[in-house]
């Protein structure tokens, strides 16, 4: 595992330790204990982590390389580049998986879900070159989420991923602020 995970931004990190197996246990996920410092684009910062199924701890250091001016928006980033550390089956999984908090909540909270779920829909997309219908291999960052485009390629076709997206609420645009 590299040393610096390096974020768009600490709601990437965040979806990052969702998705990231514990090396002790093989389950995971990790939950945030902790950071140090603010939230400085560029900045490396070390996180507290403990995972969900065994309690181990571990120190993570990650770097964000934009922050959203508002602490409290759920945007992931602001650039057209695909993440560099969730996969697009990863970004996937999360949409479907706040799709199905969505659902068990109503009101606030479920709108919420959806927007998250949007955002990480949009962070899939962004993996699909030009007019291709399915991802690149680059796509899949490993051997497990490659095994699941082989095996269930439908699953991944641009199409099926934004027409769920047009049943969501559109994402919301990075929030306006003092330019980094
Ligand atoms: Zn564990």
């Amino acid at each position: 595992m590299s040393d610096l995970v390096k974020a768009r931004s600490s709601n990437e990190f965040r979806y990052y330790l969702l998705v990231t197996g514990c090396e002790v246990c093989g389950v995971g996920p990790w939950d945030l204990v902790s950071v140090d410092g603010q939230p400085t684009p560029h900045q490396p910062r070390c996180a507290q982590v403990t995972c969900q199924h065994c309690k181990a701890n571990r120190e993570m250091k990650f770097v964000s390389e934009f922050e959203p001016p508002d602490p409290d928006s759920p945007c992931i980033s602001p650039i057209d580049q695909p993440s560099e550390i969730i996969d697009v089956d990863l970004w996937l999984g999360l949409a479907y998986w706040l799709i199905g908090q969505a659902d068990r909540e109503s009101g606030p909270e479920s709108h919420q879900h959806q927007i998250r779920a949007s955002l990480c829909l949009a962070e899939a997309l962004k993996f699909y070159n030009e007019d291709d219908e399915a991802p690149p291999a680059e796509a899949f960052f490993t051997e497990l989420t490659t095994r699941a485009f082989t095996e269930h390629p439908q699953s991944f076709a641009r199409q099926r991923v934004r027409d769920l997206a047009a049943k969501l609420p559109p994402p919301p645009p990075w929030p306006p602020g003092p330019a980094d």
